[in-house]
C-alpha cells in the first residue's frame, strides 16, 4: 500500500481544514486561562492545575485515578506496557490506532503480541474475540488485555453502543483478559450518543481521553484507572520521559475545554452529517455515514485515488486526508463553520463533477 507521511502542500495554504481535528488552535479565552494557571512540579505531584485536571477527569470518567500525559499515544502505551507483558496477547481492531498509528510502539516498547480483530466499522463483538483466541495450552500466548476505541476512528468516527461495549468487555474478562479503552474521542461518543462517560468508562479497567482532537486543547491527554493500575502507570510514565514538570498551563487548556469545548462537538458532529448529505450525490464517491465527525470517502469508482483527489481539492483551498489509496477522509472541528462545509461540498462537486 502507498502511504504518503507528508501532508500535501495544500494542507498550509487550505482556508476550509478538513484534514484532522487535532489542528485546532487554542482561542484567545483558553490561552488566557493557560496563561493565569497555578503551576509546580508535576513530576513531584505539586502542580495544582494539573492535580485539579485529573481529579476532574477521574471523577468524569468514575475511575479513582488519573494521571496527565502529553499524548493520548503514550497513554495507548502506558495501558498496554501496565496490563500486559511481553509475549501476552494484546487483542484490539486491525484498524485500531494502536496498530495503524503508533509506529509498531506496542511490539517495539511493551513487545505485545497485538492481534487485529475483524468487525464492522471498528468494532467487533464476543464471536470476533473468541475467533482470534487460541485454546489455551503453554504453547500459545496468554491473551491478557482488550483494547476497544471510542470513537473508532477508521470506523468512520462510530461510536461503541454501550450493550456492544458490555458484551466485548464481559467476554474479555471471561477469558482472564483485563479491558481498556482508547478514548481519544470518548467525549465525541459521549455527545452523540447521549450515554454519560461514566457508562462507557465503567465497561473498562483503564481508559484515555484525549484533549487535542476535537476538545480543542494544544497538548494533553489523561489516562485514568484504579489506583493501583495508576501507581504502575506512573513508573512507565517516569522512563518514558512523560513525567513532566510546570505544565499546568497545558492542564488550564484542558479543563478549560471541559466547560466550554464538550457540549459544541454535537455542532461538529452536524456538519459531518450534511457534508456527507452534500457528497453523497457525487458520482463514485462512496461515503460512509457519519456518526460523529469523521467522514470517510471510498474513491475507487470516481477513477482517481484518494491521493489526487486531495491534491485536487487543495487547489480549491480545501484539505483532507488521504488514509490510503481510496479512502479518504474529512474531519470537522471547532474551526470548520456552516459556510466552510458548503465551500467544501462545492469544491468536491468541481473536482468530481466539472
Ligand atoms: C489521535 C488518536 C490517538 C492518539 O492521540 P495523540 O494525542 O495524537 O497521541 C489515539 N487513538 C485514537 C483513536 C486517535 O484518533
Amino acid at each position: 500500500m502507498m502511504y504518503t507521511p507528508q501532508p500535501a502542500a495544500g494542507h498550509a495554504t487550505a482556508t476550509v481544514k478538513l484534514y484532522s481535528d487535532t489542528l485546532t488552535l487554542p482561542s484567545p479565552a483558553m490561552k488566557r486561562a493557560m496563561f493565569e494557571a497555578e503551576l509546580g512540579d508535576e513530576q513531584a505531584g505539586l502542580d495544582p492545575t494539573v492535580n485539579a485536571l485529573c481529579a476532574r477527569v477521574a471523577a468524569l470518567l468514575g475511575k479513582p485515578s488519573a494521571m496527565f500525559l502529553p499524548s493520548g499515544t503514550m497513554c495507548n502505551q502506558i495501558a498496554m506496557l501496565v496490563h500486559a507483558r511481553p509475549g501476552d496477547a494484546i487483542l484490539a481492531h486491525k484498524d485500531s490506532h494502536i496498530i495503524a498509528h503508533e509506529a509498531g510502539a506496542a511490539a517495539a516498547l511493551g513487545g505485545g503480541l497485538v492481534t487485529g480483530l475483524a468487525g464492522e466499522a471498528g468494532q467487533f463483538g464476543p464471536d470476533d474475540i473468541r475467533a482470534a483466541l487460541r485454546a489455551a495450552s503453554r504453547y500459545a500466548p496468554e491473551p491478557r488485555l482488550l483494547v476497544v476505541e471510542q470513537t473508532a476512528h477508521l470506523g468512520g468516527g462510530s461510536v461503541w453502543a454501550l450493550d456492544r461495549l458490555r458484551a466485548a468487555a464481559d467476554e474479555a474478562r471471561g477469558h482472564g483478559m483485563a479491558t481498556y479503552m482508547d478514548g481519544a474521542r470518548l467525549m465525541n461518543a459521549v455527545v452523540a450518543s447521549g450515554v454519560g462517560a461514566r457508562d462507557m468508562a465503567s465497561q473498562v479497567d483503564s481508559v484515555s481521553l484525549c484533549f487535542s482532537k476535537g476538545l480543542g486543547a494544544p497538548f494533553g491527554a489523561v489516562l485514568a484507572g484504579s489506583p493501583d493500575f495508576i501507581d504502575r502507570a506512573w513508573r512507565w510514565k517516569q522512563r518514558l520521559g512523560g513525567a513532566m514538570r510546570q505544565v499546568g498551563m497545558y492542564a488550564a487548556a484542558c479543563l478549560f475545554a471541559l466547560d466550554h469545548n464538550v457540549d459544541r462537538l454535537a455542532e461538529d458532529h452536524r456538519h459531518a452529517t450534511r457534508l456527507a448529505e452534500g457528497l453523497s450525490s457525487l458520482p463514485g464517491l462512496r461515503i460512509t455515514p457519519p456518526q460523529t465527525n469523521i467522514v470517510l470517502f471510498d474513491t475507487l469508482a470516481t477513477g482517481i485515488t484518494s491521493f489526487e483527489l486531495r491534491d485536487r481539492l487543495a487547489m480549491h483551498g480545501v484539505s483532507i486526508t488521504a488514509m490510503d489509496r481510496y479512502l479518504g477522509r474529512a474531519v470537522t472541528h471547532l474551526h470548520v463553520d456552516t459556510d466552510a462545509i458548503e465551500r467544501a461540498i462545492a469544491a468536491f462537486q468541481d473536482v468530481l463533477v466539472a
